[in-house]
């Protein structure tokens, strides 16, 4: 682009123009969600490549997710074409720390094929540790170790810069020794962890200036996107690499912050100014996003916070909805978890009749065990939907492997199935023996299961592979013989699990990730409990995981942790589970007091501030916690919102049961009349509850065959 060609500036507002414009020195963007700073960043990025101020690869932007450095990419290249080529160094901390320390690995003593270890790995290097220094793994576990680790390298803390009192805080005084043994045992590995990147990247170029200096030469404009983010290590690799050219621009909003428990530090944006002296700050105040309602609702809640750095936020007047038009927050009172996916479902049904997009949905959670109950309604009832940071439910390995049998027991001819747990849990059966089955079976034109059998009469494999395949068939047939015999097939999984020895490879894997896996295979029994066959079920599930195994571009709702939403935005956005305990979690509360609870109050901002035409809040009843029905309360979240802009809701169309309320439709001003609800303090939301539609479905009996019921709920017995 020359300068003739610069239509990319011409929708932005004055104070956008000027922080693209902006581009020597240091900038600071603080600004509410919604305003543009994200779209501020990528037009400078253009700007700034497309003025020839500097070439793609002499560029250098941090965002803080892989998904919004590809969207930021894409815009930026939308807006450049050819002239973007090159642009190497636009990723997350983690990616480009990867590629700088490839480079140069020797220089940190690894070689450059180093491996870079996972949370497993982690976890499980940290227990050799504990193991070999005599310490107890069930007073000090494994995890926490990793976890007291991590936290040190955030704050960019090599052992020896830890300071000495923390070392207490770990075996009595052996947390530091630790980490030490875990640097070096990763060494002797040739691997680092994701800390490692950073720290090793910082090391190199404290330890050797004229490598930095090359950088600084390389790096001629740095910017940054969720600056309210950054931790200590990333602000210190930051400000090293900055010092150059010292044209950094950080784009950030306090109010965002939501992971401080992962050591990152509002007070990065206070600091900015200090350590770069003459910082120009700008800030952005009309937002672009959302309607009215779901600003000022996202603002009451934001208020309760004390310590902010304070920004006014209106809403323009040329955002794309009609503010007459603009619908309210609705706040949504539901029986149990099962309701709540069902209306959520039923919404984003009548949302796509009307004429929109699965893609304009989003489901945004506080903790990932909340997501099953979505999928499995959004599976039932067809609704293409994909799990972002994760893997579907149906695509989980265990739920594959699970799926995997119960095919095979259906289908003898399905190779895929055989294939993939003939060998799962071990039994013995390697690549070899596979591989002669496999050409026997192209040879022969049968498939592998059939074909097995007449292999194993032969000696052409022996010993343990002949024993664990003998056995493996053997299972697979008497599996068959009790599905035709008319056990149901519910019972028939649980037998499989058991039998195959699957349910005991993960009992016996006393990692964290086993147990969630031990919980997802019960709740694929659980799936599978609604439908009538085996044969039903699996066609389901194919013609599920057919039509929505599809890559990005597919129109499918979304479903994400609120932590993975920070960014991104949707016309209409679910909000379920606001829960005392679930959102504000307990965990949080618990570890970090007031502290944690505002944070999971940005957490709420951020998630009512994704949504551009309607926010959905809702909260249950009663949950299911550790297969035990409890009692739950409206999160205080939902009492912090504002009357004026919110909508109580009871439209979950069951019939009023004997002894109970009529239910309750209406505004929040009604609902204020009828129960108090304007007075101040979450304790009210004891009575306020009530007047949700709260009461139990008309079929509360399915309820209670499926799950065992809540052991407290009477037919038409009011819960609060
Ligand atoms: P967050 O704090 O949530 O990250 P943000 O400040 O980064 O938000 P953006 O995502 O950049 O905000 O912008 C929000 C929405 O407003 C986007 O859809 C964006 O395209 C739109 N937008 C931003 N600036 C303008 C503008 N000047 N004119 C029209 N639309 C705009
Ligand atoms: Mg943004």
């Amino acid at each position: 682009a020359s300068a003739g060609n610069e239509t990319y500036l011409e929708g932005l507002n004055p104070e956008q123009r000027e922080a693209v414009l902006t581009t020597e020195g240091p900038l600071l963007v603080l600004a509410g969600a919604g305003t543009g700073k994200t779209r501020v960043l990528t037009t400078r990025l253009a700007h700034i490549i497309g003025t020839r101020l500097a070439w793609p690869s002499q560029t250098l932007t941090v965002t803080f997710t892989n998904k919004a450095a590809r969207e930021m990419r894409e815009r930026a290249l939308s807006m450049l074409g050819e002239a973007g080529e090159g642009l190497r160094w636009l990723g997350t901390f983690h990616s480009i720390s990867a590629q700088i320390l490839r480079k140069h690995a020797e220089l940190a003593g690894l070689k450059s094929t180093f491996t870079i270890l996972d949370t497993d790995d982690q976890v499980r290097l940290c227990k050799q540790i504990i193991l070999a220094e005599n310490i107890d793994p069930k007073r000090w576990t494994p995890r926490f170790l990793a976890s007291l680790i991590d936290g040190w390298k955030n704050r960019a803390l090599t052992p020896g810069k830890v300071p000495p009192e923390e070392a207490h805080q770990f075996a009595d005084g052996k947390g530091i020794t630790c980490y030490q043994i875990y640097q070096n045992r990763l060494k002797v590995l040739n691997a680092c962890d994701f800390g490692d990147l950073l720290i090793h990247n910082i090391t190199i170029f404290q330890n050797n200036p004229d490598l930095l200096k090359e950088y600084h030469d390389k790096f001629r404009y740095i910017l940054v996107d969720e600056y309210q983010d950054t931790n200590v290590a990333q602000y210190l690799w930051l400000r090293l690499l900055a010092q150059g050219s010292q044209n950094i621009c950080c784009v950030g909003d306090d109010d965002q912050s939501i992971y401080g428990w992962r050591g990152a530090e509002v007070d990065n944006i206070l600091r900015f100014e200090k350590d770069f002296p003459g910082a120009k700050v700008i800030r952005l105040e009309k937002n672009y996003r959302s309607t009215k309602h779901i600003l000022a609702a996202a603002s009451a809640v934001i208020a309760n916070n004390k310590g902010r750095l304070g920004k006014t936020l209106y809403v323009g007047d040329d955002n794309a909805i009609d503010e007459i038009d603009a619908a309210k927050v609705k706040v949504r009172g539901l029986w149990d978890g099962e309701a709540e996916s069902r209306l959520i479902a039923d919404d984003i049904e009548s949302w796509v009749s009307k004429g929109g997009k699965h893609d304009d949905c989003a489901v945004l959670v506080r903790a990932s065990w909340q997501m099953r109950a979505f999928e499995e309604r959004f599976i039932m009832l067809g609704i293409p939907y994909r799990v972002i940071g994760g893997p579907r439910f149906f695509e989980r390995a265990e739920i594959r492997d699970a799926l995997a049998y119960l095919r095979l027991v259906r289908s003898p001819d399905d190779d895929l199935a055989f294939e993939r747990v003939v060998n799962q849990p071990k039994r013995g059966v390697g690549n070899t023996s596979l591989i002669k089955l496999q050409s026997y079976a192209r040879q022969d034109g049968r498939s592998l299961f059939t074909l097995t059998p007449m292999v194993l009469q032969t000696d052409e494999i022996k010993g343990g592979a002949k024993r664990g395949l003998t056995q493996f068939i053997d299972h697979v047939n008497l599996w068959r013989d009790k599905l035709a015999n008319g056990m149901p097939h519910t019972e028939l999984a649980e037998t499989i699990l058991e039998e195959s020895g699957y349910t005991d490879m993960l009992q016996k894997d006393r990692s964290p990730q086993a147990q969630t896996r031990l919980d997802n295979l019960k709740e694929l029994v659980r799936a599978m409990g609604e439908f009538d066959s085996l044969a039903g079920f699996l066609e389901h599930i194919e013609l599920v995981m057919d039509t929505s195994a599809g890559g990005a571009g597919e129109d499918q709702v979304q479903i994400l942790t609120l932590h993975a939403a920070k960014g991104l935005e949707w016309p209409v956005v679910f909000l379920p589970g606001w829960e005392e305990e679930v959102f504000p979690s307990k965990r949080s509360m618990d570890e970090s007091g007031l502290k944690g609870l505002e944070e999971e109050r940005r957490l709420a901002y951020v998630g009512i501030t994704r949504a551009r035409q309607q926010a959905y809040i809702s909260f249950v009843a009663n949950r299911q916690i550790y297969g035990r029905w409890q009692s739950v309360l409206p999160s205080r979240f939902v009492d912090e919102l504002p009357h004026d802009h919110v909508e109580a809701v009871s439209e979950t169309g069951y019939s009023g049961m004997p002894g109970g309320d009529t239910g309750f439709t209406g505004s929040v001003e009604d609902l204020g009349e009828r129960s108090n609800y304007k007075s101040p303090g979450w304790k009210r939301l004891k009575e306020n509850a009530g007047r949700f539609d709260t009461r139990p479905p008309k079929d509360a009996t399915n309820l209670s065959a499926t799950s065992g019921g809540p052991e407290t709920f009477r037919k038409g017995q009011r819960i609060f």
